[in-house]
């Protein structure tokens, strides 16, 4: 029997951090940076009514949502588009911004989603060298032509953990051609306490040629009930709603969303519990030559290196253990590293002192 033919995509297919190990029932997830405390009880609340209108489409322009974003955020409601995650979000903007051959610019080692959306259009990916696992601004400069279009950024990235201070940001949208869009993905934005860190959002809400990233699947907590934001100019809204599915979040995740966003006692909760684990393991692991980015957001990116063992031994005994950190030779290809998602308080122990009994000093 024939199949018709269908295009064929040169791209390496996203496989998200791991959440199953063979032969265990219980494991301890690291490895998809979701948040450590879960959701607000506010959000829990939603999801557990069972009288919810679920036989009638949600509300397609996520008005409700739109509204609650843009007081908290303090933006305006229409410059916000929403995403069934703020991947649903990067594939818009592909879509609307990118012809077959247009080029578009990613550090080498960014979050996959910009390149695998860019290479589905059909668009030239150009990844920019990184010095030292951090995105350089000369080097995204160097690698602009005619035909860039896009130029994406994680900050900060994923899975390195480090990111472009505010003057560094502020400096490449002044030095780079104002037709090319800079997307800054802001996912990891509230947990940032660093003092040289500004958000894309805080730096960038008028710019017409910036576009802005957000989700509630980290601090938030919903990742699995998709949920991310898009903030740009009115126009390239407009035109987004355009190409968007007209029921892309779901009615549940939209009020969701709207509860966690009140619960601003919870968020604060969840950033400290994430700064005091984030410095507490980093220090830990430096006892065993094991070494990382400086805190910045909920994951440190471990660096073997300096230390006896290969990231490689380490994780399978770690997963032997029932803990699951996310390789980082999958889809990025950096070497003899691991990306540890801080958990919660019991996680982060069980972690610690699986790694003691690994590690005997
Ligand atoms: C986790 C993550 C996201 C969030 O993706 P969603 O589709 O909103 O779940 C976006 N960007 C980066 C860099 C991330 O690490």
């Amino acid at each position: 029997m024939i199949t018709p033919n269908f295009k064929k995509f040169n791209i390496e297919p996203y496989k998200p951090g791991k959440s199953k190990v063979k032969n265990l029932k219980k494991v301890i997830k690291l490895s998809a940076n979701e948040s450590a405390l879960g959701m607000s009880s506010k959000a829990k609340r939603i999801i557990s009514n069972k009288n919810q209108n679920l036989d009638k489409y949600p509300d397609g322009k996520s008005r409700n949502l739109r509204k609650a974003i843009s007081k908290v955020y303090k933006c305006n409601s229409e410059k916000i588009i929403c995403g069934a995650g703020s991947d649903e979000v990067i594939q818009m903007i592909c879509q609307l911004f990118l012809n077959p051959k247009d080029e578009v610019v990613i550090p080498e080692y960014s979050f996959l989603m910009y390149r695998i959306y860019s290479k589905i259009v059909g668009a030239k990916v150009v990844l920019a060298r990184e010095s030292n696992f951090r995105v350089s601004v000369k080097e995204i400069l160097k690698k602009i032509t005619k035909k860039t279009k896009v130029v994406f950024i994680a900050n900060p990235n994923n899975p390195t953990g480090t990111y472009l201070t505010k003057k560094e940001l502020l400096n490449l949208r002044k030095i780079l051609n104002k037709k090319i869009l800079l997307v800054i993905d802001d996912a990891y934005a509230e947990y940032m306490k660093n003092k040289d860190y500004s958000s894309g959002l805080d730096l960038f809400k008028n710019k017409n040629n910036v576009f802005i990233l957000r989700t509630f699947s980290k601090i938030f907590g919903l990742a699995s009930l998709r949920v991310g934001w898009g903030y740009g100019s009115k126009k390239i809204v407009d035109a987004l709603n355009m190409i968007k599915p007209p029921f892309n979040i779901n009615g549940v995740a939209q009020l969701a969303a709207i509860e966690s966003l009140k619960d601003k006692k919870f968020i604060n909760k969840s950033v400290r519990h994430n700064l005091f684990y984030a410095k507490k393991i980093k220090k830990f692991l430096e006892t065993y030559n094991i070494f990382s980015n400086s805190v910045s957001a909920n994951f440190l990116l471990l660096n073997f290196e300096k230390c006896r063992y290969s990231a490689n031994y380490l994780n399978e005994k770690l997963k032997k253990k029932g803990i699951i950190l996310r390789s980082t030779e999958d889809g990025y290809h950096i070497k003899n590293k691991l990306r540890l998602t801080i958990g919660s308080k019991k996680e982060n122990f069980k972690f610690m002192n699986v790694i003691k009994q690994v590690l005997k000093k």
